[in-house]
C-alpha cells in the first residue's frame, strides 16, 4: 500500500504546492482545507492525474472536536499516515496596541492550536503503524527573529518551535521523524500587501521565494533520506537569517 500524507491548508499556496510535489514523489494525498473545498477538488483531480490517490478533509483546524472526528474517520476508513504537514496558518498583522483580542485569539488558535488539534489524533496511529513517519510544521522566519506588527504571529510560530522539537525526542526511538520549514516571504495570498521594496531590501537575495521553493525542502523532509535529520528547523528565507 502506498503511504499516505495529510497536508493542512493544501487548497491553495504553499500547502497545495507540497501537495502537488509529494504526489509526484509518489504519495498518496490527503488534502485539507477549512472553506475552498472546490479549490481543493481542484488539486485532487490534478493529483489523480498523476496517478496517484486523493482525497479531500475539510474543517477548522482551530476546532479541536471537528479536527479530531474528521481525522479519526479518515484513518478509521484508509488507515494510519505516514506523515502530516501542519500548513494552515493566518496572520492577522497589527502593531501591538491595536491588536485586538479576536487578532490574538485567532492567530493563536489556528497556527498554535491547529498543529495540537491536528497531531494529536493521528500520531498514535503512525506510532502503531512500526514504521517511520515524518511530521513537518510549517513555522515562519516571523517564529525565529520576531516580526514588527506580528506578535501574535511571531508567538505562535515559534511555539510552534518548541513543540516540535520536543515531540521530535519523544518519537524519534519510534523512527518518526518531527522538523520545522520556516519560510521568509513567499509569494502566496498571504503575503500579498507584504510584497514591498523595504521589505524586499531585507531579503539577501532580493526576492521572495515560490511555494515551490517551500515544497522542495517540505518534499526533501518526508524522503527516505532525510531519515536521520529530526527536532531541526530549517530555513528557507533567501538569507534573510
Ligand atoms: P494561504 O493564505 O495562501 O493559504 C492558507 C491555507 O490554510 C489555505 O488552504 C486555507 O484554507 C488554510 N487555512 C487557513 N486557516 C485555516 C483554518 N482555521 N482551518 C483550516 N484551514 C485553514 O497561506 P500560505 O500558503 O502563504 O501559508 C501557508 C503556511 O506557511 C502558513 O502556516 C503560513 O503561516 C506559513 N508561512 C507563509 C509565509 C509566506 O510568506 N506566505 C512565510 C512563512 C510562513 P482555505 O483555502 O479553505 O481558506
Amino acid at each position: 500500500m502506498t503511504a499516505s500524507i495529510l497536508i493542512t491548508g493544501s487548497s491553495r499556496g504553499i500547502g497545495r504546492a507540497i501537495a502537488l510535489r509529494l504526489a509526484r514523489d509518489g504519495f498518496d494525498i490527503v488534502l485539507h482545507c477549512r472553506h475552498r473545498r472546490e479549490a481543493a477538488a481542484a488539486v485532487a483531480e490534478q493529483i489523480t492525474a498523476m496517478g496517484r490517490s486523493a482525497r479531500v478533509l475539510c474543517f477548522d483546524v482551530a476546532d479541536r472536536q471537528a479536527a479530531r472526528q474528521a481525522i479519526e474517520a479518515d484513518i478509521e476508513a484508509h488507515g494510519a499516515y505516514y506523515g502530516v504537514v501542519c500548513n494552515a496558518g493566518i496572520t492577522a498583522d497589527g502593531a501591538f496596541p491595536a491588536l485586538s483580542d479576536e487578532d490574538w485569539d485567532s492567530v493563536i488558535h489556528t497556527n498554535l492550536d491547529g498543529f495540537y488539534n491536528v497531531v494529536k489524533p493521528l500520531v498514535m496511529p503512525m506510532v502503531r503503524r512500526r514504521a517511520p513517519g515524518r511530521i513537518v510544521v510549517m513555522s515562519s522566519v516571523s517564529g525565529v527573529m520576531g516580526n514588527r506588527g506580528q506578535v501574535n504571529y511571531s508567538a505562535a510560530k515559534a511555539g510552534l518551535i518548541g513543540a516540535v522539537k520536543a515531540l521530535a525526542v519523544e518519537l524519534a526511538k519510534r523512527r518518526i521523524t518531527v522538523n520545522c520549514v520556516a519560510p521568509g516571504l513567499i509569494d502566496t495570498d498571504m503575503t500579498d500587501a507584504l510584497v514591498t521594496e523595504e521589505a524586499l531590501r531585507m531579503i539577501p537575495m532580493r526576492r521572495t521565494g515560490s511555494s515551490e521553493e517551500v515544497a522542495a525542502t517540505v518534499s526533501f523532509l518526508c524522503s527516505g533520506d532525510a531519515g536521520y535529520i529530526t527536532r531541526q528547523v530549517i530555513a528557507v528565507n533567501g538569507g534573510m537569517c
